[in-house]
């Protein structure tokens, strides 16, 4: 495809067509082929060891591993943040047309690989084949997305004229970052996330999550094939409290661009605020983090849409998404219909090994996740009423069934604490106001949606409703480049736009220049 004119959203490859499907298996047998293979580090335009590995597995099947990774070290990674200051000498002066074209190239690439990622992602991160084909589609949508406002950003910018001067408004680099993705969407985060950084400029130390490297893997295989030069992007995997530590503290580090739990975002926040010594900046900290996002249905809202919406966007993923409906409010008038609608709506998801295509729902993330959701799961029983599922079986991976309480007071843990995984809390309201109250009533601020057919409702929801993603009438998850610019408000982080016209102004600074002509 090249070069876009203008930006154009993937689109989402339709598995009910018999050769779609039969497409995306021989994709997964390709890779079930080849699991267990060792991957090295990417540092400097070199493949490197650590002395050690550690093992990514498949949390449908905790026996299959799909592949082994170096476990960084905090010397490796303060080696790939030296390598990544010398690319960014170079870089830095690359014309920002010649950037985007590497970020063109990258989307072809991962065009061409589409099924092959898909396949790996079902496998690595428990995805079904749409929500692993959305995620893939959505990294691809970033390339172009960063490559074009790259473009838009190297323009003639406006300033205000002077008489006898000649003056002009650039936008530079910042210098070298580092991206530490989480992983529920472990190609689209990571590829946005770390793509944004060095399209503007910046050389960059991608660390990836530790539950799916393969996915930063595959994207340094693209980066490289699209000509990437090395030492510009460095891929380096380990443990979070250590390679990601020693990143996120180093003098060195410029920016950090992070997505994952409020509590590590905010240590991240801390601990970049610290001067350290030969350390010249203030560093840059965009941090996106957990949600307790809300659905509401109010009394005028067309139950049907309403419960679909929330089916969708409370198990989509296992839940595990930072847009997922963690809460339904629901107008007391409608309270009981909505939940005898929800109940044979959620009976209906199917679940099982995401490598079946029938499955809608696949396992959660680890052994860590499964146990923490089950915890959430006991505090449920003690504040509502469990009317859906509730049950884990972690005899092969690790599935928990959707599961769904009502009547969970809105003060309650289920209504405040982020469970990341599938557990629905429906929560009674007295009316319309009370609604957006209860909805308005927690420290995060990452995506809501209402459903009333109520013009005046809808007016005063746009206006009133406080996150940084709303709907109306529609699910709130599936936030598509572009169109929905991406970012919460409050503990849901600093509100960066991911897919929108402000995001890459956070990977460069500045430069006004004047010169004096009369
Ligand atoms: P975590 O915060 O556990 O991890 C995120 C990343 O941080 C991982 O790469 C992890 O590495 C790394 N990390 C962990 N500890 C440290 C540390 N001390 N210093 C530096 N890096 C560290 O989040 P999850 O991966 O579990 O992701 C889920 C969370 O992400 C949810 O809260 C979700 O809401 C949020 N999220 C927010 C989005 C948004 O746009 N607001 C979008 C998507 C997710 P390692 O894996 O090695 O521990």
């Amino acid at each position: 495809m090249g070069r876009p004119t203008e930006f154009k959203n993937e689109t989402f490859i339709d598995f009910t067509k018999p050769e779609n499907r039969a497409a995306q298996q021989k994709a997964l047998d390709t890779v079930l082929a080849s699991l267990g293979k060792e991957y090295p580090l990417y540092i400097g335009g070199k493949e490197m060891k650590a002395g050690a590995t550690f093992a990514s597995r498949n949390p449908a099947n905790k026996e299959q591993i799909i592949g082994h990774f170096q476990k960084g070290t905090a010397e490796l990674a303060i080696k790939a943040l030296d390598e990544a200051w010398k690319a960014f000498e170079s870089w830095k002066r690359v014309p920002a047309a010649e950037r985007a074209e590497v970020a063109f190239r990258a989307a072809d690439i991962m065009r061409r690989r589409r099924l092959e990622v898909n396949a790996w992602m079902i496998l690595e991160a428990g995805k079904s084949w749409a929500e692993a084909d959305g995620d893939t589609a959505e990294a691809i949508d970033f390339l172009d997305f960063y490559g074009l406002e790259m473009l838009r950003y190297a323009g003639p910018q406006p300033i205000s004229p002077i008489p006898g001067e000649k003056n002009a408004l650039v936008y530079i680099p910042l210098g070298v970052g580092v991206t530490i993705p989480p992983w529920n969407f472990p190609m689209a985060i990571l590829t946005g996330m770390t793509s944004a950084a060095w399209i503007a400029g910046n050389a960059v130390v991608l660390k990836p999550a530790s539950v799916t490297p393969m996915m930063g893997w595959l994207y340094t295989e693209i980066v490289r094939e699209a000509g990437l030069p090395g030492g510009v992007m460095n891929f380096v995997t380990g443990p979070g409290g250590s390679v990601g530590n020693t990143l996120v503290e180093h003098p060195k580090t410029r920016f950090i661009s992070f997505t994952g739990s409020k509590e590590v975002g905010l240590e991240i926040n801390l601990k970049a605020a610290a001067h350290h010594p030969g350390q010249l900046w203030i560093k840059r900290v965009v941090a996106e983090m957990g949600g307790k996002d809300a659905i509401v249905v109010d009394r005028e809202a067309d139950l049907d849409k309403a419960v679909e919406g929330v089916a969708l966007s409370a198990f989509g993923y296992q839940g595990q998404k930072c847009s997922a409906c963690s809460r339904a409010i629901v107008d007391a008038e409608v309270y009981e219909q909505f939940v005898e609608k929800l109940v044979p709506r959620i009976a209906k998801i199917t679940q099982g090994d995401p490598a079946n295509p029938d499955n809608v729902m696949g396992p959660v993330i680890d052994q860590g996740a499964y146990e923490k959701i089950l915890s959430y799961v006991d505090a449920g029983k003690k504040e509502g009423k469990l009317i859906f599922g509730g049950e884990g079986d972690s005899s092969k991976g690790y599935f928990i069934q959707p599961t769904v309480f009502k009547d969970i007071p809105p003060d309650g843990v289920l209504a405040q604490e982020e469970i990341f995984g599938p557990v629905l809390a429906v929560i009674k309201s007295k009316d319309w106001e009370d609604s957006l109250r209860i909805a308005n009533n927690t420290e995060f601020g990452l995506t809501g949606a209402v459903y009333t057919q109520n013009p005046k409702k809808q007016e005063q929801a746009l206006e009133e409703f406080h996150v940084g993603n709303l709907y109306i009438n529609r699910k709130c998850t599936g936030a598509m480049v572009g169109g929905h610019p991406f970012g919460g408000f409050n503990m849901s982080g600093t509100d960066s736009k991911a897919g929108g016209r402000d995001y890459l102004l956070l990977f460069l600074q500045a430069k006004a220049t004047s010169v004096k002509v009369a």
